[in-house]
Protein backbone atom coordinates (compact mmCIF):
# COMPACT_ATOMS: atom_id res chain seq x y z
CA UNK A 1 0.00 0.00 0.00
CA UNK A 2 0.91 3.75 -0.97
CA UNK A 3 2.08 5.88 2.06
CA UNK A 4 -1.01 7.49 2.28
CA UNK A 5 -3.84 5.09 1.84
CA UNK A 6 -5.74 5.33 -1.22
CA UNK A 7 -9.75 6.96 -1.34
CA UNK A 8 -11.99 3.85 -0.93
CA UNK A 9 -15.34 4.13 -3.43
CA UNK A 10 -15.68 0.28 -3.91
CA UNK A 11 -18.60 -0.24 -1.06
CA UNK A 12 -20.15 -2.54 -3.55
CA UNK A 13 -17.74 -5.24 -2.92
CA UNK A 14 -17.00 -4.72 0.65
CA UNK A 15 -17.85 -2.25 3.16
CA UNK A 16 -15.65 -1.63 6.68
CA UNK A 17 -17.40 -2.76 9.98
CA UNK A 18 -19.57 -0.22 12.14
CA UNK A 19 -16.80 0.04 15.19
CA UNK A 20 -20.36 -0.56 17.22
CA UNK A 21 -20.80 -3.04 15.50
CA UNK A 22 -17.27 -5.00 16.38
CA UNK A 23 -18.16 -3.75 20.14
CA UNK A 24 -21.42 -5.54 20.08
CA UNK A 25 -19.70 -8.75 18.78
CA UNK A 26 -16.67 -9.07 20.80
CA UNK A 27 -18.03 -10.60 24.08
CA UNK A 28 -19.72 -13.06 21.62
CA UNK A 29 -16.15 -14.72 20.96
CA UNK A 30 -14.93 -14.56 24.62
CA UNK A 31 -17.57 -14.50 27.68
CA UNK A 32 -20.21 -15.66 25.81
CA UNK A 33 -18.94 -18.14 23.51
CA UNK A 34 -21.81 -20.65 23.93
CA UNK A 35 -22.72 -22.73 21.52
CA UNK A 36 -26.50 -21.12 20.07
CA UNK A 37 -27.82 -24.98 19.84
CA UNK A 38 -26.66 -26.22 23.71
CA UNK A 39 -30.30 -26.13 25.16
CA UNK A 40 -29.07 -27.71 28.73
CA UNK A 41 -26.89 -24.67 30.27
CA UNK A 42 -26.62 -20.82 30.22
CA UNK A 43 -23.81 -20.73 28.13
CA UNK A 44 -26.49 -22.04 25.19
CA UNK A 45 -28.47 -19.85 25.99
CA UNK A 46 -27.00 -16.31 25.95
CA UNK A 47 -25.73 -17.68 22.70
CA UNK A 48 -29.28 -18.43 21.40
CA UNK A 49 -30.60 -15.51 23.06
CA UNK A 50 -28.21 -13.04 20.83
CA UNK A 51 -29.10 -14.92 17.68
CA UNK A 52 -33.07 -14.34 18.50
CA UNK A 53 -32.04 -10.78 18.78
CA UNK A 54 -30.36 -10.39 15.61
CA UNK A 55 -33.23 -12.21 14.00
CA UNK A 56 -35.49 -9.90 15.09
CA UNK A 57 -33.11 -6.87 14.05
CA UNK A 58 -32.88 -8.55 10.09
CA UNK A 59 -36.28 -8.99 9.97
CA UNK A 60 -37.24 -5.35 11.00
CA UNK A 61 -34.28 -4.30 8.26
CA UNK A 62 -36.69 -6.13 5.70
CA UNK A 63 -40.12 -6.02 6.60
CA UNK A 64 -40.07 -9.60 7.67
CA UNK A 65 -40.91 -11.97 10.60
CA UNK A 66 -38.27 -13.43 12.85
CA UNK A 67 -39.31 -16.72 11.81
CA UNK A 68 -38.75 -15.99 8.36
CA UNK A 69 -34.80 -15.23 8.46
CA UNK A 70 -32.27 -17.75 7.97
CA UNK A 71 -28.91 -17.58 8.98
CA UNK A 72 -26.67 -18.39 6.58
CA UNK A 73 -22.66 -18.08 5.80
CA UNK A 74 -23.48 -15.40 3.53
CA UNK A 75 -25.52 -14.28 0.21
CA UNK A 76 -23.38 -16.94 -2.00
CA UNK A 77 -24.77 -19.71 0.21
CA UNK A 78 -28.41 -17.95 0.92
CA UNK A 79 -28.83 -17.70 -3.24
CA UNK A 80 -27.90 -21.48 -3.42
CA UNK A 81 -30.25 -22.25 -0.81
CA UNK A 82 -33.06 -20.54 -2.26
CA UNK A 83 -32.51 -21.62 -5.98
CA UNK A 84 -31.42 -24.95 -5.81
CA UNK A 85 -34.12 -25.22 -2.10
CA UNK A 86 -37.40 -24.01 -4.23
CA UNK A 87 -36.57 -26.22 -7.30
CA UNK A 88 -35.97 -29.20 -5.21
CA UNK A 89 -38.77 -28.49 -3.05
CA UNK A 90 -41.37 -28.58 -6.03
CA UNK A 91 -39.70 -30.90 -8.47
CA UNK A 92 -42.83 -32.39 -9.36
CA UNK A 93 -44.43 -29.38 -10.80
CA UNK A 94 -41.52 -28.81 -12.96
CA UNK A 95 -37.34 -27.50 -12.97
CA UNK A 96 -37.64 -23.99 -14.97
CA UNK A 97 -35.97 -21.17 -13.36
CA UNK A 98 -36.12 -17.72 -15.09
CA UNK A 99 -33.48 -15.36 -14.44
CA UNK A 100 -31.64 -11.84 -15.59
CA UNK A 101 -28.60 -11.71 -17.69
CA UNK A 102 -27.31 -9.11 -15.21
CA UNK A 103 -27.38 -11.30 -11.70
CA UNK A 104 -24.89 -11.73 -9.52
CA UNK A 105 -22.27 -14.25 -10.94
CA UNK A 106 -23.74 -16.39 -7.88
CA UNK A 107 -27.27 -16.72 -8.90
CA UNK A 108 -26.57 -17.49 -13.01
CA UNK A 109 -23.54 -20.34 -11.83
CA UNK A 110 -26.47 -22.29 -9.64
CA UNK A 111 -28.70 -21.47 -12.25
CA UNK A 112 -26.12 -23.73 -14.96
CA UNK A 113 -26.07 -26.26 -12.36
CA UNK A 114 -29.65 -26.41 -12.40
CA UNK A 115 -29.75 -26.49 -16.12
CA UNK A 116 -26.34 -28.82 -15.68
CA UNK A 117 -28.96 -31.61 -13.66
CA UNK A 118 -31.69 -31.46 -16.51
CA UNK A 119 -33.44 -28.84 -15.36
CA UNK A 120 -34.36 -25.81 -17.62
CA UNK A 121 -32.98 -21.91 -17.44
CA UNK A 122 -34.33 -18.63 -19.41
CA UNK A 123 -31.98 -15.88 -19.15
CA UNK A 124 -34.12 -12.80 -19.64
CA UNK A 125 -31.95 -9.83 -21.56
CA UNK A 126 -32.03 -6.43 -19.76
CA UNK A 127 -33.88 -3.15 -21.88
CA UNK A 128 -30.67 -0.30 -22.70
CA UNK A 129 -31.21 1.46 -19.44
CA UNK A 130 -29.98 -2.12 -17.12
CA UNK A 131 -33.53 -2.58 -15.79
CA UNK A 132 -35.08 -6.00 -16.48
CA UNK A 133 -38.84 -5.84 -18.33
CA UNK A 134 -41.82 -7.38 -16.37
CA UNK A 135 -43.39 -8.16 -19.54
CA UNK A 136 -40.28 -10.26 -21.15
CA UNK A 137 -40.34 -12.23 -17.55
CA UNK A 138 -43.99 -13.21 -17.91
CA UNK A 139 -43.14 -14.25 -21.41
CA UNK A 140 -40.34 -16.55 -20.14
CA UNK A 141 -42.95 -18.25 -17.63
CA UNK A 142 -43.71 -21.55 -18.86
CA UNK A 143 -45.56 -24.43 -16.93
CA UNK A 144 -43.20 -25.75 -15.61
CA UNK A 145 -41.71 -22.97 -14.26
CA UNK A 146 -40.84 -22.63 -10.46
CA UNK A 147 -38.75 -19.75 -9.67
CA UNK A 148 -37.77 -16.69 -11.19
CA UNK A 149 -34.99 -15.39 -9.23
CA UNK A 150 -34.38 -11.00 -9.72
CA UNK A 151 -32.42 -9.39 -7.71
CA UNK A 152 -32.79 -5.97 -6.10
CA UNK A 153 -29.98 -3.90 -7.49
CA UNK A 154 -27.43 -4.65 -9.60
CA UNK A 155 -23.59 -5.02 -7.69
CA UNK A 156 -22.20 -3.33 -10.92
CA UNK A 157 -24.03 -0.49 -12.30
CA UNK A 158 -26.40 -0.09 -9.10
CA UNK A 159 -30.00 -0.17 -11.48
CA UNK A 160 -32.87 -0.66 -8.92
CA UNK A 161 -35.16 -3.85 -10.90
CA UNK A 162 -39.11 -3.13 -11.04
CA UNK A 163 -39.28 -6.22 -8.88
CA UNK A 164 -43.20 -5.06 -7.20
CA UNK A 165 -43.82 -5.03 -10.75
CA UNK A 166 -42.37 -8.75 -11.30
CA UNK A 167 -44.10 -10.28 -8.16
CA UNK A 168 -47.18 -9.04 -9.60
CA UNK A 169 -46.36 -11.14 -12.60
CA UNK A 170 -44.88 -14.08 -10.76
CA UNK A 171 -48.25 -14.27 -8.46
CA UNK A 172 -50.56 -14.38 -11.31
CA UNK A 173 -48.87 -17.32 -12.63
CA UNK A 174 -48.03 -19.36 -9.43
CA UNK A 175 -44.41 -19.27 -9.28
CA UNK A 176 -42.35 -18.38 -6.82
CA UNK A 177 -40.16 -15.14 -6.47
CA UNK A 178 -36.65 -14.47 -5.24
CA UNK A 179 -34.62 -11.91 -5.42
CA UNK A 180 -30.43 -11.21 -4.34
CA UNK A 181 -31.39 -7.86 -2.09
CA UNK A 182 -27.53 -7.90 -0.93
CA UNK A 183 -27.41 -4.13 -2.70
CA UNK A 184 -30.52 -2.92 -1.69
CA UNK A 185 -30.79 -3.57 1.87
CA UNK A 186 -29.78 -1.67 4.42
CA UNK A 187 -29.09 1.53 1.70
CA UNK A 188 -32.79 1.91 0.16
CA UNK A 189 -35.68 0.84 1.77
CA UNK A 190 -36.34 -2.91 1.33
CA UNK A 191 -39.69 -4.35 2.40
CA UNK A 192 -40.54 -8.10 1.48
CA UNK A 193 -44.20 -7.00 1.04
CA UNK A 194 -44.12 -3.85 -0.56
CA UNK A 195 -41.23 -6.12 -2.89
CA UNK A 196 -44.09 -9.69 -2.88
CA UNK A 197 -41.16 -11.31 -2.62
CA UNK A 198 -40.97 -15.01 -1.13
CA UNK A 199 -37.46 -15.58 -0.88
CA UNK A 200 -34.73 -13.00 -0.77
CA UNK A 201 -30.61 -12.81 0.17
CA UNK A 202 -28.73 -10.92 2.12
CA UNK A 203 -24.98 -10.33 3.34
CA UNK A 204 -23.74 -8.49 6.10
CA UNK A 205 -20.56 -7.62 4.71
CA UNK A 206 -22.41 -5.36 2.27
CA UNK A 207 -24.14 -2.88 5.24
CA UNK A 208 -21.31 -2.82 7.45
CA UNK A 209 -21.61 -5.64 9.18
CA UNK A 210 -18.63 -8.45 9.05
CA UNK A 211 -17.93 -10.96 6.30
CA UNK A 212 -19.04 -14.58 6.09
CA UNK A 213 -22.43 -14.05 7.49
CA UNK A 214 -26.08 -13.84 5.77
CA UNK A 215 -29.58 -14.50 5.34
CA UNK A 216 -32.51 -16.05 3.06
CA UNK A 217 -35.77 -14.88 4.14
CA UNK A 218 -38.41 -17.83 3.07
CA UNK A 219 -42.05 -16.40 3.16
CA UNK A 220 -44.43 -18.36 6.25
CA UNK A 221 -47.70 -16.51 4.39
CA UNK A 222 -47.98 -18.10 1.85
CA UNK A 223 -45.78 -20.57 2.90
CA UNK A 224 -42.70 -21.06 0.72
CA UNK A 225 -41.22 -24.68 1.17
CA UNK A 226 -37.33 -25.20 0.31
CA UNK A 227 -35.10 -28.18 0.83
CA UNK A 228 -32.08 -27.80 2.94
CA UNK A 229 -29.02 -27.78 1.54
CA UNK A 230 -27.06 -28.98 4.20
CA UNK A 231 -27.94 -31.64 6.69
CA UNK A 232 -26.79 -32.86 10.25
CA UNK A 233 -27.61 -30.50 12.79
CA UNK A 234 -30.73 -29.36 12.29
CA UNK A 235 -30.21 -25.51 12.94
CA UNK A 236 -32.33 -23.21 11.71
CA UNK A 237 -35.87 -24.59 11.47
CA UNK A 238 -33.64 -27.40 9.77
CA UNK A 239 -33.21 -25.66 7.01
CA UNK A 240 -29.38 -25.06 7.16
CA UNK A 241 -27.61 -27.03 9.16
CA UNK A 242 -24.36 -26.19 10.72
CA UNK A 243 -22.83 -24.78 13.97
CA UNK A 244 -24.13 -20.66 14.34
CA UNK A 245 -21.80 -18.15 13.42
CA UNK A 246 -22.61 -16.53 16.75
CA UNK A 247 -20.88 -13.29 16.62
CA UNK A 248 -20.99 -13.08 12.88
CA UNK A 249 -24.60 -13.11 13.59
CA UNK A 250 -24.85 -10.44 16.56
CA UNK A 251 -22.92 -8.56 14.46
CA UNK A 252 -25.22 -9.32 11.55
CA UNK A 253 -28.20 -7.94 13.91
CA UNK A 254 -26.59 -4.64 14.84
CA UNK A 255 -25.38 -3.91 11.82
CA UNK A 256 -28.96 -3.90 10.34
CA UNK A 257 -30.47 -2.06 13.19
CA UNK A 258 -28.16 0.62 12.20
CA UNK A 259 -28.64 0.57 8.68
CA UNK A 260 -32.13 1.38 9.23
CA UNK A 261 -31.62 3.82 11.27
CA UNK A 262 -29.51 6.01 8.97
CA UNK A 263 -31.46 5.18 5.43
CA UNK A 264 -33.73 7.93 5.75
CA UNK A 265 -30.58 10.61 6.26
CA UNK A 266 -27.60 8.26 4.57
CA UNK A 267 -29.43 7.94 1.04
CA UNK A 268 -29.58 11.68 0.64
CA UNK A 269 -26.39 12.55 1.82
CA UNK A 270 -24.85 9.54 -0.33
CA UNK A 271 -26.80 10.78 -3.48
CA UNK A 272 -25.40 14.30 -3.61
CA UNK A 273 -21.66 13.12 -3.33
CA UNK A 274 -22.53 11.06 -6.29
CA UNK A 275 -23.78 13.77 -8.11
CA UNK A 276 -20.86 16.05 -7.12
CA UNK A 277 -18.51 13.17 -8.88
CA UNK A 278 -20.36 12.89 -11.84
CA UNK A 279 -20.66 16.80 -12.59
CA UNK A 280 -16.72 17.14 -11.56
CA UNK A 281 -15.79 14.08 -13.36
CA UNK A 282 -18.11 15.18 -16.79
CA UNK A 283 -16.48 19.07 -16.26
CA UNK A 284 -13.80 17.80 -16.54
CA UNK A 285 -13.19 14.86 -19.50
CA UNK A 286 -15.24 14.44 -22.34
CA UNK A 287 -17.02 11.46 -23.75
CA UNK A 288 -18.21 10.02 -20.34
CA UNK A 289 -21.48 7.92 -20.24
CA UNK A 290 -23.10 7.32 -17.39
CA UNK A 291 -24.23 3.21 -17.72
CA UNK A 292 -27.33 2.23 -16.40
CA UNK A 293 -30.33 3.82 -15.43
CA UNK A 294 -29.97 7.50 -13.97
CA UNK A 295 -33.06 7.34 -12.10
CA UNK A 296 -33.54 3.67 -11.05
CA UNK A 297 -30.41 3.60 -9.03
CA UNK A 298 -28.72 3.08 -6.01
CA UNK A 299 -27.68 6.60 -3.92
CA UNK A 300 -23.91 5.60 -3.29
CA UNK A 301 -23.39 3.96 -7.15
CA UNK A 302 -22.12 5.60 -10.04
CA UNK A 303 -20.89 3.76 -13.04
CA UNK A 304 -19.30 5.40 -16.14
CA UNK A 305 -17.45 4.84 -19.14
CA UNK A 306 -14.61 6.83 -20.58
CA UNK A 307 -13.73 6.52 -23.99
CA UNK A 308 -10.83 5.63 -25.51
CA UNK A 309 -9.64 4.18 -22.29
CA UNK A 310 -8.22 1.27 -21.48
CA UNK A 311 -9.98 -0.42 -18.16
CA UNK A 312 -7.32 -2.24 -16.69
CA UNK A 313 -4.61 0.63 -17.41
CA UNK A 314 -6.88 3.41 -15.74
CA UNK A 315 -7.59 0.51 -12.96
CA UNK A 316 -3.48 0.42 -12.58
CA UNK A 317 -2.92 4.37 -12.96
CA UNK A 318 -5.60 4.78 -10.26
CA UNK A 319 -4.63 2.27 -7.56
CA UNK A 320 -2.48 4.05 -5.60
CA UNK A 321 -4.89 6.64 -4.70
CA UNK A 322 -8.51 5.65 -5.47
CA UNK A 323 -9.67 2.13 -4.30
CA UNK A 324 -12.61 1.57 -7.41
CA UNK A 325 -13.25 -1.12 -9.39
CA UNK A 326 -14.26 -2.35 -12.86
CA UNK A 327 -16.63 -4.44 -12.04
CA UNK A 328 -17.77 -7.39 -10.28
CA UNK A 329 -15.04 -7.99 -7.40
CA UNK A 330 -15.80 -11.43 -8.62
CA UNK A 331 -15.07 -10.82 -12.09
CA UNK A 332 -12.32 -8.70 -11.50
CA UNK A 333 -8.95 -9.82 -12.57
CA UNK A 334 -10.09 -11.71 -15.40
CA UNK A 335 -9.66 -9.07 -18.75
CA UNK A 336 -12.99 -10.64 -20.11
CA UNK A 337 -15.43 -7.84 -20.84
CA UNK A 338 -18.03 -7.66 -17.39
CA UNK A 339 -21.63 -9.70 -18.49
CA UNK A 340 -23.60 -6.68 -17.16
CA UNK A 341 -21.53 -4.59 -19.44
CA UNK A 342 -22.61 -6.98 -22.57
CA UNK A 343 -25.93 -7.51 -21.90
CA UNK A 344 -26.33 -3.14 -21.46
CA UNK A 345 -25.11 -3.79 -25.66
CA UNK A 346 -22.23 -1.48 -24.62
CA UNK A 347 -20.27 -1.70 -27.95
CA UNK A 348 -16.74 -2.39 -28.05
CA UNK A 349 -16.74 -2.47 -23.98
CA UNK A 350 -13.53 -3.62 -24.08
CA UNK A 351 -12.04 -0.61 -25.23
CA UNK A 352 -13.72 1.54 -22.98
CA UNK A 353 -12.58 1.64 -19.45
CA UNK A 354 -15.31 1.63 -17.52
CA UNK A 355 -15.12 2.23 -13.51
CA UNK A 356 -17.57 1.23 -10.66
CA UNK A 357 -17.84 4.24 -7.87
CA UNK A 358 -19.54 2.60 -5.09
CA UNK A 359 -19.31 5.62 -2.22
CA UNK A 360 -20.31 4.73 1.93
CA UNK A 361 -20.90 6.17 5.10
CA UNK A 362 -17.14 7.41 5.47
CA UNK A 363 -16.87 9.16 2.40
CA UNK A 364 -16.61 13.05 2.33
CA UNK A 365 -16.87 16.05 -0.17
CA UNK A 366 -13.12 16.46 0.37
CA UNK A 367 -12.95 12.60 -0.89
CA UNK A 368 -14.87 13.13 -3.79
CA UNK A 369 -13.06 16.47 -4.91
CA UNK A 370 -10.01 14.20 -4.52
CA UNK A 371 -11.00 11.25 -6.64
CA UNK A 372 -12.14 13.35 -9.52
CA UNK A 373 -8.88 15.08 -9.77
CA UNK A 374 -7.11 11.75 -9.92
CA UNK A 375 -9.39 10.23 -12.24
CA UNK A 376 -9.50 13.39 -14.55
CA UNK A 377 -5.72 13.37 -14.57
CA UNK A 378 -5.37 9.33 -15.45
CA UNK A 379 -8.03 9.40 -18.36
CA UNK A 380 -6.17 12.74 -19.37
CA UNK A 381 -2.49 11.20 -19.56
CA UNK A 382 -3.90 7.41 -20.91
CA UNK A 383 -6.28 9.27 -23.85
CA UNK A 384 -2.80 11.45 -24.65
CA UNK A 385 -1.13 7.80 -25.25
CA UNK A 386 -4.25 6.48 -27.08
CA UNK A 387 -3.46 5.00 -30.57
CA UNK A 388 -7.42 5.07 -31.11
CA UNK A 389 -8.46 8.59 -29.88
CA UNK A 390 -11.91 9.31 -28.28
CA UNK A 391 -13.87 9.43 -31.75
CA UNK A 392 -12.11 5.96 -32.24
CA UNK A 393 -13.39 4.06 -29.80
CA UNK A 394 -17.16 5.05 -30.07
C1 LIG B 1 -21.50 -9.58 -2.60
C2 LIG B 1 -22.71 -10.12 -3.30
C3 LIG B 1 -23.08 -11.46 -3.18
C4 LIG B 1 -22.25 -12.46 -2.39
O1 LIG B 1 -22.37 -12.25 -1.02
P1 LIG B 1 -21.37 -12.98 0.01
O2 LIG B 1 -22.00 -12.74 1.34
O3 LIG B 1 -20.06 -12.27 -0.15
O4 LIG B 1 -21.31 -14.40 -0.35
C5 LIG B 1 -24.22 -11.87 -3.81
N1 LIG B 1 -24.97 -11.04 -4.52
C6 LIG B 1 -24.65 -9.74 -4.68
C7 LIG B 1 -25.52 -8.84 -5.48
C8 LIG B 1 -23.50 -9.24 -4.08
O5 LIG B 1 -23.17 -7.97 -4.25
Amino acid sequence: MPATRPIYLDHHATTPVDPRVVEQMLPYFTEHFGNAASRQHAFGWKADEAVERARHQVARLIGARAKEVVFTSGATEANTLAIRGALAARHEHGAHVVTVATEHKVVLDVCHTVAADGGRVTIVPVERDGRVDPVRVAAAIAPDTVLVSVMTANNEIGVIHPVSEVSTVCRARGVWLHTDGVQAAGHVPFDVEALGVDLASFSAHKMYGPKGVGALYVRRAPKVTIVPQTVGGGQEQGLRAGTLNVPGIVGFGAAAAIARDLIATEGPRVAALRDRLLAGLTRALEAVTVNGSRSARLPHNLHVSFAGVDGEALMTGLADHVAVSSGSACASGSREPSHVMTALGAGAVERWGALRFGLGRGTTAADIDAAVTHVAACVTRLRAMSPVGVGGSQ
